[in-house]
């Protein structure tokens, strides 16, 4: 059994049985490169802070017990101004402060986030905050205010470390948290302790839990509730109060909208829903069509000049040219030189393939639509071809989400999701890249030249490849819901 720990904590408040797994060592969840960027990409921002605080010191040490030592002899001496991964222990509780500056009336606690500044604090990082806060003061620390350091809008690449931040005090909300976690720690700490795990209940949280399939409400149901899409979280609660967690038991007279009762329906039948608006939808487009995808890169530090933390800069394209359903005439695709910003290029190829005539198909509309609007922000001379690229967009996603449903797409139409159902013969699976978030690191990694030349030009083609099966996928999508369409009476 681990030490307990804030996730465990903030965990517990949404679910003391997700606690309870945590707090026992159950956690599968499997480290993805993606995760280890982002982890990265923390850890860059703590040490892009600390750079505010002249004469503090590092508490690297690894073991709790060591780290909570060496933090209270740093405390002791009145010459150490700040200390930063200061630790502590406190009623079976443990905890890392980002920062910890002295002043005359006691300690202010600062916690660095790698998340944007907002106008109101997230309640999200204010718990966070007032979980340290509650447990140095439980280890005896006179803590007199506590403070949020969030990434400001406004640094461009090369300014100051003082320019990356926005420091938030948030003392008083965290002193009104503060009761309400005192209590909830007795309740979570008792339930914790039990060798079993408390019994669950259907939440919201429980779509995303790593433990729903294996452990717990999902375990052993075929197509539980919560792969009815979008279904909200009052009628989530009302099914699980009547006992129902499996869609094959959703009764007839239970409020849902259209499209949810169509995945409802398709499952308890087990057949596929083919709706009127397919047909129509899929030869609504104009040929010869170009599918179309973008891939982008976003860092909290931004990788180029101009350009805002997690502003999305549009790094790569794939489009295949049909001259009709599912018959490839050409493909193009452009991926950026990722030691400079390169979307005037890109915009300008895109343009030149694209033409002015012809439907241009994404999958997810809002995102490409995005790209190409910021694209036409940043290059007015080109704004009157991308907005014409713009007017010409077809969303797959919408022509399935009204036409199509299968059971096997477990209230997902997510691309990853349909493909397989759809079309067997392409696959993301065996993809050394084979989703967006990875696509992502790999592009950044490369940007701040992780990499040497070999592995460089390796990670190159496996973007391309990633994002040419994209813009395939949809090919053969829309070949075969042509089929599926046709073949009906
Ligand atoms: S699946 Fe739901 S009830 Fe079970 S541990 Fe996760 S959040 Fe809690």
């Amino acid at each position: 059994m681990h030490g307990f720990t804030k996730q465990i904590f903030l965990a517990s408040r949404d679910c003391l049985r997700q606690g309870w797994y945590l707090q026992h060592g159950e956690s599968t969840e499997p480290t993805s490169d993606a995760d280890e960027f982002r982890m990265e990409q923390g850890q860059l921002i703590g040490e892009q802070a600390r750079l505010l605080c002249p004469g503090g010191v590092l508490v690297d040490q690894r073991r709790p017990s060591d780290a909570a030592r060496l933090t209270a002899r740093l405390l002791a001496d009145p010459e150490v101004p700040a200390i930063f991964e200061a630790a502590f222990q406190g009623d079976g509780c443990t905890t890392r402060a980002d920062m910890l500056v002295r002043g005359n009336g006691g300690w202010t606690v600062k916690e660095v986030k790698s998340a944007l500044v907002t106008s109101e604090p997230p309640v999200e990082l204010v718990d966070d905050v007032s979980y340290t806060v509650m447990v140095a003061r439980k280890a005896g620390l006179p803590v007199a205010r506590s403070s949020l350091f969030l990434i400001s809008r406004d640094y461009r690449l090369g300014m100051p470390p003082q320019n990356l931040f926005v420091e938030i005090d948030v003392t008083e909300a965290v002193e009104a948290r503060l009761p309400e976690f005192a209590a909830k720690l007795e309740q979570i700490q008792a339930i914790l302790s039990q060798p079993e795990p408390p019994p669950a209940s259907l939440i919201p949280a429980c779509r995303s839990c790593e433990f729903f399939a294996t452990e717990c409400l999902g375990h052993n149901l075929e197509h539980p509730i919560t792969e009815i899409p979008r279904l909200h979280r009052n009628r989530l609660a009302a099914l699980a109060e009547q006992g129902i967690f499996e869609i094959l038991s959703v009764p007839d007279a239970f409020p849902l909208s259209d499209a949810q009762r169509i995945a409802v329906a398709s499952i308890q039948t087990g057949r596929e829903y083919v709706g009127p608006s397919l047909s129509g939808d899929l030869t609504n487009v104009d040929f010869p069509a170009a599918y179309l995808d973008f891939e982008t890169v976003a860092t909290a530090i931004p990788l180029y000049p101009g350009v805002a933390p997690y502003e999305q800069v549009t790094t790569q394209f794939s489009v295949h040219i049909c001259d009709q359903p599912g018959h490839v005439v050409a493909h193009h695709e452009f991926l950026a030189d990722p030691s400079r910003d390169c979307r005037r290029e890109l915009a300008e190829n895109l343009l030149a393939i694209l033409g002015n005539h012809g439907s241009v198909i994404v999958y997810h509309a809002a995102f490409e639509r995005g790209q190409l609007a910021r694209l036409a922000e940043l290059f007015p001379d080109l704004a009157p071809g991308l907005n014409v690229v713009i007017a010409r967009l077809v969303d797959l996603e919408v022509v399935i989400r009204r036409g199509y449903y299968a059971p096997a797409f477990r209230g997902s139409f997510s691309i990853k999701r349909v493909l397989p159902v759809l079309v067997q013969n392409l696959s993301y699976k065996g993809l050394p890249i084979g989703d967006g978030d990875t696509a992502v690191a790999k592009f950044a990694r490369m940007s701040l030249g992780q990499y040497d030349s070999d592995q460089a030009a390796e990670i190159r083609s496996q973007l391309l490849r990633y994002c040419r099966l994209d813009t395939l996928a949809m090919v053969e999508l829309h070949g075969k819901l042509l089929e599926i369409a046709a073949a009906q009476p």
